[in-house]
């Protein structure tokens, strides 16, 4: 069984010239969703780590179910003013603008080694202001985990610094 088959790459989505990795087609086949879960968790099978990180919405797809599988913890990271108890921001600059993102204050308790996982790697923007929340929490990284990553866009160059692994790449 082939994951790729199970993608579906929508063209100019969201915007000309991206082309989208749309995951809900494999989502909806409940044996290869379990099977790439399954593979995820191979993955990091030798990794040590306390607790899995994962940022909305589809970090959640992929982060609930390894924790379920692997009895380990999952903490959610959202868009500003989503979660309702004390939060640690970490602001990040778009092309036009800036976003941000949020943590429980409590969700990490210092030298906890984490997991992080989305379901794509693509610039690494995401993941690095994730693992900034983390860290002001003192939480340390054990280890990076993607469904899917775009080699061609070089998201490894931005996380160099961590163990990055991913199931299917482009
Ligand atoms: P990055 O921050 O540039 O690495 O972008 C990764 C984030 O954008 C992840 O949270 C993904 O869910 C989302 N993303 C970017 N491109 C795609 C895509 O082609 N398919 C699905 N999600 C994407």
């Amino acid at each position: 069984m082939n994951l790729k088959d199970k993608i579906r790459v929508i063209e100019d989505f969201p915007k000309a010239g991206i082309s989208f990795k749309d995951i809900t087609t494999l989502l909806q086949d409940g044996e290869v969703y379990k099977k790439a879960i399954d593979l995820c968790i191979e993955e990091v099978k030798d990794k040590e780590f306390d607790i899995i990180v994962g940022p909305e919405a589809r970090g959640f797809l992929i982060g609930a179910p390894m924790s379920y599988a692997t009895k380990k913890g999952f903490i959610p990271v959202r868009k500003p003013g989503k979660l309702p108890y004390e939060t640690v921001k970490y602001e990040y600059e778009l092309e036009y603008g800036t976003d941000a993102l949020e943590i429980h204050k409590d969700a990490i308790k210092p030298g906890q080694k984490v997991l992080i996982v989305d379901d794509l790697l693509a610039t690494g923007g995401t993941t690095l202001s994730t693992i900034n929340l983390v860290k002001q929490l003192g939480g340390e990284i054990a280890s990076v985990l993607f469904l899917i990553e775009l080699s061609f866009l070089n998201g490894r160059d931005t996380l160099k610094d961590y163990d990055v692994k991913s199931v299917v790449k482009y």
